[in-house]
């Protein structure tokens, strides 16, 4: 994990936030290249979750939402974490997490535990008084149950169908840690998929299969995943059924999404609380009914975190350790990177040719400082999975060579092919 961690700051993936003031508990900034990271991230998600499909549409909804919603899902009285102090040292601690009575840090006396919810409040306009108290979303659902008629209305959509999104949530954690896996505001993925009441529990089969192997598809190592499903005492209020996908982290086994049956739970609150209608009309049935919905909630922060974890490998070329990502090439910042072998004979204007054109399609780097090897360290470090290169030969035939980050192959080809090529491999299933 520190070896993962140190990677980011140096190569500019994630940044301490606030660095220069001290820091700010576990705020986190994505620098040049972990933006483009979790760019690629939440893009193939939404490719395969929204626009790859035709029954989901998406969203982009408001962070701040109307008070009452937070009372109609259950948050106001129940998104809350026991929480203890530790009477000798102060600090602070979720009660779930610390074995005993006693303070993990210093062994002191810790007080009963109490409730404490984790959204973040504040107040809507220059008055800060209780009739203007709003709360930042503590997840992204809710205005995906809020908009449901909205959607249904404007689409020509009929069960079974989803609304998608990708926002930021906001959470007050008492214990933030282990770098991006758990920070105070992060970005989820859900989706809600709205099912007929009976058909639901095939569709939960559904999601959680094809969520889990979304992971597996963009690299990660199957045996380091797993489906946990929630034991009875475990599931939210709103849960009939709740299964984790999980990845082996350095620190254990940890959650990376969640897929619930939220059943009909969401939709009949808030037809209960805004007095507004939100059953659907089943032509085919006849009935008129609450659907249930099917919920992947998944963390772009905590996925990203995962990717890089299993992307991250050591190994030895010609004699040389060197550290490479071994990203997925749709998740990788730069796809590939150009270099001219000499700094003379024309070969870095032509190389910067070769940059311009496909810099037009994708991410591409361009290096000309150092020996080829080290240029070559550098990408594999930053999980760049192509390096092209102009050489003597190129400035007689055309043709560069295209070398493969994890198969260390080299290819020639003619450099108008690049394009084509390199987006072949990008897309590799
Ligand atoms: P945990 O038990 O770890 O607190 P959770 O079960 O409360 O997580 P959900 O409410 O199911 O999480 O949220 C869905 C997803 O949002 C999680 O699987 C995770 O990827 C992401 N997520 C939740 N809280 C955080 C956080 N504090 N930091 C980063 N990602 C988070």
């Amino acid at each position: 994990m520190e070896k993962v961690v140190n990677l980011c700051k140096r190569r500019g993936f994630v940044y301490p936030g606030s660095e220069i003031y001290g820091g700010l508990g576990s705020s986190l900034d994505y620098g040049p290249l972990g933006v483009e990271l979790k760019r690629n991230v939440k893009e193939a998600w939404w490719r395969e979750i929204v626009t790859g499909r035709d029954d989901v549409v998406g969203l982009d909804a408001a962070v701040i939402m109307h008070p009452r919603v937070w009372e109609a899902s259950g948050h106001l009285a129940g998104f809350t974490d026991p929480l203890v102090d530790c009477k000798s040292c102060k600090q602070r601690f979720r009660a779930d997490q610390v074995a005993g009575t006693r303070c993990p840090e210093c062994g002191g006396e810790l007080t009963e535990a109490r409730q404490f919810n984790l959204m973040f409040k504040t107040f809507v306009g220059p008055v800060e008084d209780t009739a203007h108290v709003a709360y930042l979303r503590p997840e992204t659902a809710q205005s995906m149950f809020v908009n449901f008629r909205n959607v249904l209305e404007t689409s020509r959509l009929k069960l079974p169908f989803g609304i998608g999104q990708i926002g930021r949530s906001f959470r007050n954690e008492i214990t933030p840690g282990n770098f991006l896996f758990r920070t105070r505001e992060f970005e989820q993925m859900e989706l809600e998929f709205f099912v007929r009441p009976g058909e639901d529990e095939q569709w939960y089969d559904y999601w959680r299969h094809a969520r889990f192997e979304w992971y597996v598809r963009l690299g990660i190592a199957r045996d380091r995943l797993r489906l946990r499903p929630h034991a009875g005492d475990e599931l939210a209020h709103y849960a009939k059924g709740c299964v984790d996908v999980e990845y082996a982290f350095p620190f254990g086994w940890s959650e990376l999404e969640g897929i619930a049956n939220r059943t009909d739970f969401d939709l009949k609150r808030h037809s209960e609380y805004s007095g507004k209608d939100l059953t659907y009309f089943d032509e085919e049935r006849r009935e008129r009914y609450f659907p249930y919905v099917i919920e992947p909630a998944a963390g772009a922060d905590r996925s990203t975190l995962a990717f890089l974890v299993d992307a991250y490998d050591e190994d030895e070329v010609e004699g040389e350790a060197r550290i490479v990502l071994r990203l997925h090439p749709r998740l990788a910042p730069y796809k590939a990177a150009v270099f001219p072998l000499l700094r003379k004979d024309g070969q870095p204007e032509r190389a910067r040719r070769i940059y311009d054109t496909l810099r037009r399609h994708f991410p591409v780097d361009y290096d000309q400082a150092g020996s080829i090897g080290r240029r070559y360290r550098r990408q594999d470090e930053v999980g760049t999975p192509f390096g092209i290169t102009v050489d003597h030969d190129t400035m007689k035939d055309g043709t560069v060579t295209l070398r493969d980050r994890d198969a260390m192959t080299q290819v020639r080809l003619p450099e108008d092919r690049l394009v084509e090529e390199l987006v072949a491999r990008i897309e590799r299933p």
